[in-house]
């Protein structure tokens, strides 16, 4: 199987055709000044240059031999978290005119091949070769969040459905929340297996870092321990996981069909946990990750070339789908809050058009100030909304806007969405508890 993703070369006359609108710099439905950026890339770079298009051209540009690597060209690529706000903006308002995401990709993907990569994300890169994870940790650790729980795993085992954990498996404070998911699975009678040691790391992150061959051989290998493990279902609980099978694989021209693939916040949607009537309504704004909206958005593997139709317009050969970032999942999280009786309040920036906190793609790595920034200005979208806490289905969104929450003393509290609906059950449990014993 080899690698599908255009590289820059292919996409040149997508890059050439972008007229520098700065569309995807913006929201397409604007409701105030404040929030009206889509792109953290450029609230937290100001210029043109640090938008999609700017960095589309910076390509084209380096395509032609008229710029070369300098430092802060290097700095711009990677101040991005790849979250694909620029691509929904785009086409939502010019179609495919121009491939702002695909053309990022294969910009870092260049970048990467020319040596250049940051010096953080090559150490992740190297890591996700040695270890089978970015973090430089034992892979040993994979199976310590289960420890004393007697689950049946890959290695030894087969089963109808197969528990995605993922990298929060390295994150003891998200344990408990993983813990609680199994003991759901039993207690509802789920026949499923985990990988524990065994699972591979998916290579959403090295794709997205621009080392797109060691995203096809990990994406291989998770392909490979899938099959084997006779599972018919995925359930997911990293939004990472589930944006690379069905964002990045498509991209490699790899999928999981017909191993059906569904997040954990869409399994809990069917049949969700409530609380007992007379808990205190929490009052909730929710964080839609790029990873699970716009980036969880199911892609159909697409090969083919781009031809200039009237010497001046790129048209894709066969034509494609078209995707604006709509089809992503949006409602599951939101019905699992309401179940728990929370009171919603949105943001101004949501679904397809929401802001990303800036921790995914490598970005908080490579440029930490980029990443703040844009944790900052999701703060304080989430703060003007008045809602006490700040939830999403994302572990890596919630850990991060916690960490910055913490450190810009920002009273909303900060929870992920199996955390938070597993503190609302506790809660809900003990009162009841309670009652009984009085
Ligand atoms: S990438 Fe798209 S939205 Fe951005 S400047 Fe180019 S054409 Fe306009
Ligand atoms: S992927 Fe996100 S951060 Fe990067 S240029 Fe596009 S909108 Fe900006």
């Amino acid at each position: 199987m080899t690698n599908v993703s255009p590289t820059l070369e292919k996409l040149h006359d997508k890059l050439g055709a972008c007229p520098r609108c700065t569309f995807c710099k913006w929201v397409p439905e604007v409701r105030s000044q404040d929030f009206a950026e889509i792109c953290p890339s450029v609230h937290h770079g100001k210029f043109f240059s640090h938008t999609a298009g700017g960095k589309l051209i910076a390509g084209y540009a380096l395509l032609h031999n008229r710029i070369d690597y300098t430092p802060d060209f290097i700095q711009n690529v990677y101040s991005c978290s790849m979250c694909g706000g620029c691509d929904t903006s785009c086409k939502t308002l010019l179609a495919d005119a121009v491939e702002p995401l695909d053309s990022l990709y294969a910009l870092r993907q260049k970048v990467t091949a020319d040596g250049h990569a940051p010096e953080p994300l090559r150490e992740m890169l190297d890591h996700l070769r040695t270890l089978g994870n970015p973090w430089g940790l034992p892979a040993s650790m994979r199976g310590e969040w289960f420890r004393g729980l007697s689950l049946k795993q890959t290695q030894t085992d087969q089963a109808p459905v197969l528990f995605h954990v993922g990298d929060v498996a390295f994150d003891n404070e998200e344990w408990p929340a993983i813990r609680h998911i199994a003991s759901e699975f039993e207690r509802r009678g789920v026949d499923f297996i985990i990988g524990g040691v065994d699972e591979p790391d998916s290579g959403g992150l090295a794709y997205d870092i621009g080392d797109q061959d060691l995203a096809l051989n990990l994406a291989q290998q998770t392909l490979a321990w899938l099959g084997k493990s006779g599972a018919a279902t995925v359930i997911v609980y990293s939004d990472d996981v589930f944006s690379a099978f069905r964002n990045i694989y498509p991209r490699l021209g790899l999928s999981l069909d017909p191993i059906k693939v569904i997040h954990i916040a869409q399994w809990l949607a069917e049949n969700p946990a409530t609380v007992a009537a007379g808990q205190r309504r929490d009052t909730v704004t929710y964080h839609d990750s790029c990873r699970l909206g716009r980036l969880g958005e199911e892609r159909l593997p697409w090969e083919g070339e781009t031809v200039m139709a009237y010497n001046s317009i790129p048209v894709r050969v066969p034509e494609g789908e078209l995707y604006l970032g709509v089809n992503g999942v949006y409602e599951e999280p939101r019905q699992l809050l309401r179940a728990v009786d929370a009171e919603i309040i949105e943001m101004e920036r949501i679904r397809e058009f929401a802001f990303c906190c800036g921790a995914g793609g490598g970005g908080k790595q490579a440029s930490p100030d980029f990443a703040r920034a844009a944790a900052r200005n999701r703060l304080q979208e989430a703060q003007r909304t008045g809602a006490e806490f700040l939830v999403s289905s994302c572990t890596a969104c919630s850990r991060y806007m916690k960490e910055v929450a913490q450190e810009a003393g920002a009273s909303i509290r900060v929870f992920g969405l199996i955390e938070y609906l597993h503190a609302r059950q506790s809660a809900s449990a003990s009162d009841a508890s309670h009652k009984a014993g009085e």
